[in-house]
């Protein structure tokens, strides 16, 4: 895809915010938002030249601890609103935030839509496995039988596959990664970035606060890169199988899997095919005075 290198100039100044972070001390979304702006700044991308869309959750509220365009919106609903921005004007490099609890339960229908639409756009999932916001809920990705706020006697359902969910769909891009590794989250969203299509990053994040089965310690002692175990990015079977292995002694991180050559939902749109202009560029400001008379 097409990315501004403008790389005079950009600073991890320049995406600062005068607001104060107030995430829990150790929470992993200060080291994605870390990610985040440090991956920007290395691509040369100005604040005016990316769209961040945030969805409701802890991580939502990064989208006023950065400065550059952002967009928080409705639980669940974060990836129609990137993928339509993205339609809108492709030039501009859109990456979208949500959590477990949204993207498996509420967005869930929105997430296959994006895996099987291949919409041009990276996802990036905050995945705690709890809803912290609303003061440790369990989501479809906590584990089974871990007491939670909701649930004090333990989540009596399954722990959803997740990983096992998005290979079902046939996606181009799955990568995973781990709060704590601020240098290999830079590299995945520097590929996830550049990716043709629909790119989903799962990054295994840290909330000392709620989720005391999958701490910090616990994803540091098992995740491993599979760039170190020399894995092909193209061998599809490969890569679900290092996404979808028993993660109680070892976890894969790193990009498994991309596939380049599947065309995304822009390319596959009929009436862009050959324009020079954005969908932007084309609206036409149409005055309503003599429209509005007729109500007044
Ligand atoms: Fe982070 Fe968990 Fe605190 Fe939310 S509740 S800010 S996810 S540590």
């Amino acid at each position: 895809m097409k990315i501004p290198l403008n790389q005079d100039g950009v600073s991890m100044q320049d995406y600062s915010s005068e607001n104060l972070c107030t995430w829990c001390s150790g929470c992993g979304d200060y080291g994605i938002w870390s990610a985040a702006k440090q991956v920007l700044v290395e691509l040369g991308i100005k604040p005016w030249q990316v769209l961040l869309c945030y969805d409701v959750g802890c991580h939502g509220n990064m989208s006023d601890k950065i400065n550059a365009y952002t967009f928080h919106g409705l639980h669940g609903r974060v990836i129609p609103f990137a993928a339509g921005a993205k339609i809108a004007n492709p030039n501009v490099p859109v990456i979208a935030f949500g959590g477990d609890g949204a993207s498996f339960s509420e967005g869930v229908g929105h997430l296959v839509h994006a895996v099987r639409s291949n919409y041009p756009i990276t996802f990036v999932l905050h995945n705690n496995a709890n809803y912290g916001l609303t003061t440790g809920q369990a989501s479809a990705l906590t584990w089974q039988e871990q007491a939670m706020n909701s649930s004090p006697n333990g989540m009596p359902e399954r722990t959803l596959p997740s990983m096992d969910f998005i290979f079902s769909l046939q996606p181009t891009f799955v990568a995973r990664g781990f709060s704590g590794n601020i240098p290999q989250m830079k590299e995945i969203f520097m590929q996830a970035i550049k990716h043709r299509g629909f790119a989903f990053v799962d990054i295994l994040q840290s909330c000392p606060t709620y989720n005391k089965f999958a701490s910090h310690k616990y994803l540091l002692d098992r995740c491993y890169d599979v760039k170190d175990d020399n894995h092909n990015v193209n061998d599809f079977e490969a890569a679900r199988a290092l996404a979808v292995a028993d993660t109680s002694e070892r976890i894969a991180t790193g990009v498994l899997y991309q596939n380049e050559e599947v065309p995304n939902l822009y390319e596959n749109l009929l009436p862009r095919q050959g324009r020079k202009t954005t969908a932007v560029e084309e609206v036409e400001i149409k005055k309503i005075d003599e429209l509005m008379k007729e109500f007044i």
